[in-house]
């Protein structure tokens, strides 16, 4: 239960989309790896333990693909300094977070300000300290 919340909180924390995706993969990797390990203690039952393999083996193909695609959204993201701590970062869509102190960063200049930093500031913040 523990494990599941921490990786939720994770998730679902304001942090840079191409990290966000990478964080995905790398549990996607994990979970493969836990999902065929589980299919060891069905070896009584060869289809379970197959069925287990497979979804195994799936998550770690997928999350494969998703590394591909990462690599190919990262080459079309905008590449950009950050404000807050002078990195270059690189951002997905007109809103995104800086990869390396998740500084809310907007190339739309009319999203500046208001709406978009009263909603991310609270858990900027509990990140920064
Ligand atoms: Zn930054």
């Amino acid at each position: 239960m523990a494990f599941v919340e921490r990786r939720d909180a994770v998730l679902l924390s304001f942090t840079s989309k191409i990290n966000k995706i990478r964080t995905f993969a790398l549990v996607l990797i994990f979970a493969g790896i836990i999902i065929m390990y589980l299919g060891l203690f069905f070896q009584a039952n060869p289809i379970v333990m197959t069925i287990f393999m497979l979804l195994g083996f799936l998550a770690i193909i997928a999350s494969t693909v998703i590394y591909f695609w990462i690599g190919m959204l990262s080459s079309k993201a905008v590449q950009v300094t950050c404000p807050e701590c002078e990195k270059p970062t690189k951002m997905l869509g007109r809103v995104d977070a800086c990869m390396h102190c998740n500084e809310a960063l907007t190339l739309d200049q009319s999203l500046e300000g208001k709406e978009f930093d009263q909603a991310y500031n609270s858990k900027k913040k509990s990140r920064k300290d």
